[in-house]
């Protein structure tokens, strides 16, 4: 994904948007590789203001994924809003060249002369991952006696009282009958 800055600093308000669809690599997070499924669409609405780009725009992919409650795997859409400012690397503040890295999280330096945005958007979809990915909501996630995936069927296993004070209650009410 480059940015054409030539045509951007020619348009007459200095603003414009750029559209890509651009297939993936799998993305390595943690001992996971997760297949990015439709590769990344990305809109771009981008101005131009003193050598700042002013960036607002969407990605959207569906990710393929395992699912952390019953292990099965799913597309886990992706629909992210980036906002984000970068800086062509020339144009610089001095105070900013001395430590660039402590200004990285909210600024981007744009190299002119490889405008390459691939690499920030990717930043934008990882930091926007969730923990966990939960196939749905109701997803009632693997029985933890047997095993059996409880989306698909029920099974005869004795369900236990999760909660350690829950079965003290129950204890101690047997213990107390009159
Ligand atoms: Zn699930
Ligand atoms: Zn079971």
């Amino acid at each position: 994904m480059r940015i054409n800055l030539t045509e951007l600093k020619r348009t007459s308000d200095k603003a414009m948007t750029y559209r890509f669809h651009e297939p993936c690599q799998p993305l390595t997070l943690g001992a996971d590789l997760l297949t990015i499924e439709d590769g990344l669409n990305v809109c771009l609405n981008i101005g131009l203001v003193n050598d700042t780009l002013i960036v607002n725009g969407t990605l959207q992919t569906r990710i393929k994924v395992c699912c952390a409650r019953c292990l099965e795997d799913f597309l886990y859409p992706v629909n992210i809003a980036i906002e984000d400012e970068w800086i062509i690397a020339d144009n610089l503040p001095e105070h900013m060249k001395e430590a660039p890295d402590a200004y990285l999280d909210d600024i981007y330096i744009l190299d002119q002369e490889d405008p390459n945005v691939t690499e920030r958007v990717m930043e934008h979809l990882i930091v926007n991952l969730p923990m966990r990915f939960i196939c749905a909501d109701v997803c009632r996630g693997l029985c933890p006696q047997c095993g059996n995936n409880l989306n698909k069927s029920p099974c005869t296993c004795q369900r236990q009282a999760a909660d350690p004070r829950l079965a003290a209650l129950a204890q101690w009410k047997s213990n107390t009958v009159e």
